[in-house]
Formats: structure tokens, C-alpha cells, sequence
């Protein structure tokens, strides 16, 4: 028999194959975990490998030449990764958003986005299908990823000072860039289109009120921009309490200026708390995960490049559902295992760094670009 070489990338952080319960439950889109949250929102990374190294989240000094990247055979075919999204879809899932690394590097992406339209929630309804994105490719492919069936993007940009954005990338890629592709994506209907900025103390956070100005003006309430707390996610983004700056000074910096009152949220689960301009141009979102944590209504599961589950953004540990997958489970298997693991999930991590209890049991976090956002 050919040897098999498992890959080391495989190994980098801890998981173990889940348990397949002798008499799966078939899904019924009421699963809870046990502090009585819904499975909703499903993030799936689609390559752990990006074309930015933002300082936040890939540090060049980390993810240079020698980091090895997980090889082509680990990461999950689109069929492989459909066949799951519809397990998760059966067990209450209606969001799929994916992610990476920079998402938009996968090869023929529009035919994975094509594969998740197809899907149907459990009320029969197509699934909310959305994609994170530095925007560097979106200019080119923001038409076939729309007549895919992609519904909505999120755009990242932290800043419209050249410099400023140029630095934070690290790749010294320039703004414009960025503008055209969320032009591009406005002109073929990727709306209503949502721009991330995450905000570091020091380093971009006199880019707020340009920011809001520039996006109310140029996309007449169009867009939605929202500032995220710079997050402890992962080991290696050198992260520090004091460059964090808290969404009570972003408001507090953009009322002065824009006026603004709250809106009520969408539904149950929403990352950002929302605010809109009084005027009447448009609405902003506060993501913030550092000093408002939002774990009791976390209806998120993320799962790796590699096929891992993961229960929260700051896990040590994954489930191996690939090892599932490709060892001959059947759906109804692969069901019982993801009911049975998010039956037992009762990750809350913000929660307890806010109460200064985060755990500390020495276990390497996962990365972002590993898992996405
Ligand atoms: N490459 C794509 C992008 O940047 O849009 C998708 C993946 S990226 C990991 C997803 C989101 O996570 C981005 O909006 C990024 O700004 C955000 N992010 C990454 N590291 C972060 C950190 N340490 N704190 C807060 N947000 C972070
Ligand atoms: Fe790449 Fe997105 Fe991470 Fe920046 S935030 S390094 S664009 S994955
Ligand atoms: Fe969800 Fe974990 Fe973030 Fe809390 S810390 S909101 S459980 S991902």
C-alpha cells in the first residue's frame, strides 16, 4: 500500500474527530447549544492564504516565505464543503459567509458560490449567501460572483489616507484599488454593500471621521460602514488593551460631527449594534467584541480551510469533520455529529475576558486568517 504523508499543516492546532452517535437524531433546525443559542450563521474559510498581511491579523514577520501554508490535498473540495453547508443548513443554518485568508484567491470561487445558491433553508427559503473581502480582486470578479448567486459583500478598508492604508496592509497596496472594486460590486447589485474597519488606537484611528464622511458622500447612505474593536484573536497580532479603542469613543468622535441616533438590530445575533446619521444619510454599525462582548446570542459556527469546526473565534480546539467526511460518514452521521457537538457547546470567550476569567489553559488559539472573521 502507497504510503499516506499527512501534512504538518494538518497538526498545527489541536482537534479531535467527533463522535458519531450510535442512533443519529435526524436535524430539525431547532438545535440549541447549552446556553440556549441557535445554530444560524455558518463562516466557512475558503484558503487560509492572503495577498494582504495587515498587521492585526498576518504579520509579515510571521507569515513570510518559510510559513508553510496548508497544502492543496487539506483543504476541502467545494463538493465536500456544500455537502457539509447542507448539514448545517438542515440542523437551522440560513447565513453562509465566506471568508479566509482573502476568499477571493480560491480558484473558480463562482462555482462554490453557485453550489451554496442552490441550497434551501429550512423553510424552504434560499440561504442569506455573503463574502468578506480586502476587495483586491473585486473589480474582476464582482460580476461572475453576483450572476453566481451571491447576494451581498463586506469590503475591508481601514483607512483612506494612501499612506496610512498602504502601511496597514503591509503590501503597499493603494486605496483605489479597494474604491474600484466596491464600485464595481455597487454597479452589478452586491448590495447593500458593508465596509469593516478596524480600528487600532495610533495607527488609524484619525481615519474615523474621513472614513464616515467619505462613505456618506460618495454612496448617499448606500453603504454601511462599521468600525470593529481591534481583537485578541489568535497569538501572533502582537494585540495590546491600549490599542484597542472602545465604540464609545468611535460614537462619541462621529456624533460630534454626524449626529446620530440608534436603530433597532435585525434580528437576534447581530455582530453590530446600529446607529444611523440624523440627517438622513445613512446608517453606521459598532462591532465590539472587546469591550461589549455579544456571546449570549452567538449563533455563529466557522468552519477551517481544512474542514475543522469551530465553536467560537477564539477556540483552541476544532472538530475534524473532514476526517468525517472522507473516512465514509453518511449525512445523517455527519448530522449527528454537528447536532451532537454544538449541543455541547458553551464557548463564551469575550464574556469571560470581560469579567477577567478568559481561560488560560496555554493551548495555541486559532488565527484569523485560518478561520476567518
Ligand atoms: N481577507 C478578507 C478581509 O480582510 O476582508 C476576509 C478575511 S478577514 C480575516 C475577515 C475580517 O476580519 C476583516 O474584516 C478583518 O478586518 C477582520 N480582522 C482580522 N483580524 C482582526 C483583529 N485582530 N481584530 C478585528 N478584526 C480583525
Ligand atoms: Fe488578509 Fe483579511 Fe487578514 Fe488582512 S484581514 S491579512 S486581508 S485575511
Ligand atoms: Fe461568539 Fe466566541 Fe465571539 Fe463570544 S467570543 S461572540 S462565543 S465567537
Amino acid at each position: 500500500m502507497a504510503e499516506r504523508t499527512i501534512p504538518i499543516a494538518d497538526h498545527r492546532y489541536r482537534a479531535s474527530v467527533p463522535a458519531v452517535p450510535a442512533v443519529p437524531q435526524p436535524p430539525s433546525g431547532l438545535l440549541s447549544d447549552r446556553l440556549g443559542r441557535p445554530l444560524r450563521d455558518l463562516r466557512i474559510s475558503v484558503t487560509d492564504r492572503c495577498n494582504f498581511r495587515c498587521s492585526y491579523c498576518m504579520p509579515k514577520e510571521i507569515f513570510d516565505g518559510t510559513y508553510r501554508f496548508l497544502p492543496h490535498a487539506s483543504l476541502l473540495s467545494f463538493e465536500e464543503i456544500t455537502r457539509l453547508a447542507r448539514v448545517f443548513v438542515a440542523h437551522g443554518v440560513h447565513k453562509i459567509r465566506l471568508t479566509g485568508g482573502e476568499p477571493l484567491l480560491r480558484k473558480h470561487l463562482e462555482q462554490l458560490i453557485a453550489m451554496l445558491a442552490a441550497l434551501r433553508d429550512v423553510d424552504g427559503r434560499p440561504l442569506d449567501l455573503t463574502l468578506t473581502t480586502n476587495a483586491t480582486l473585486l473589480a474582476r470578479k464582482a460580476a461572475a460572483l453576483q450572476a453566481a448567486g451571491l447576494q451581498r459583500v463586506t469590503v475591508s478598508l481601514d483607512a483612506l489616507d494612501d499612506r496610512v492604508f498602504r502601511a496597514m496592509n503591509d503590501v503597499d497596496f493603494p486605496v483605489a484599488g479597494v474604491l474600484e472594486g466596491i464600485d464595481e460590486a455597487m454597479r452589478v447589485g452586491l448590495g447593500p454593500l458593508k465596509v469593516n474597519m478596524v480600528v487600532k488606537r495610533g495607527t488609524n484611528d484619525h481615519e474615523i471621521v474621513p472614513m464616515a464622511r467619505f462613505f456618506r458622500e460618495r454612496y448617499e447612505g448606500r453603504v454601511i460602514l462599521r468600525f470593529i474593536e481591534f481583537m485578541d484573536v489568535g497569538t501572533t497580532n502582537g494585540w495590546r488593551m491600549d490599542h484597542v479603542l472602545p465604540s464609545a469613543q468611535v460614537l462619541e468622535r462621529l456624533h460630534a460631527v454626524f449626529p446620530l441616533e440608534p436603530v433597532e438590530p435585525n434580528c437576534s445575533g447581530e455582530t453590530a449594534e446600529r446607529w444611523r446619521y440624523r440627517d438622513g444619510g445613512g446608517e453606521i454599525g459598532l462591532i465590539s467584541s472587546v469591550t461589549q462582548a455579544f456571546c449570549r446570542d452567538c449563533n455563529r459556527a466557522r468552519l477551517s480551510t481544512e474542514g475543522k469546526l469551530y465553536l467560537c473565534l477564539f477556540a483552541t480546539r476544532g472538530h475534524d469533520l473532514r476526517a468525517l467526511l472522507r473516512g465514509g460518514a453518511s449525512d445523517a452521521q455527519l448530522a449527528g455529529a454537528v447536532g451532537q457537538v454544538w449541543a455541547g457547546r458553551d464557548d463564551r470567550y469575550s464574556e469571560l475576558r470581560s469579567a477577567g476569567r478568559a481561560p488560560t489553559d496555554g493551548e495555541r488559539r486559532v488565527e484569523m486568517h485560518y478561520i476567518g472573521g
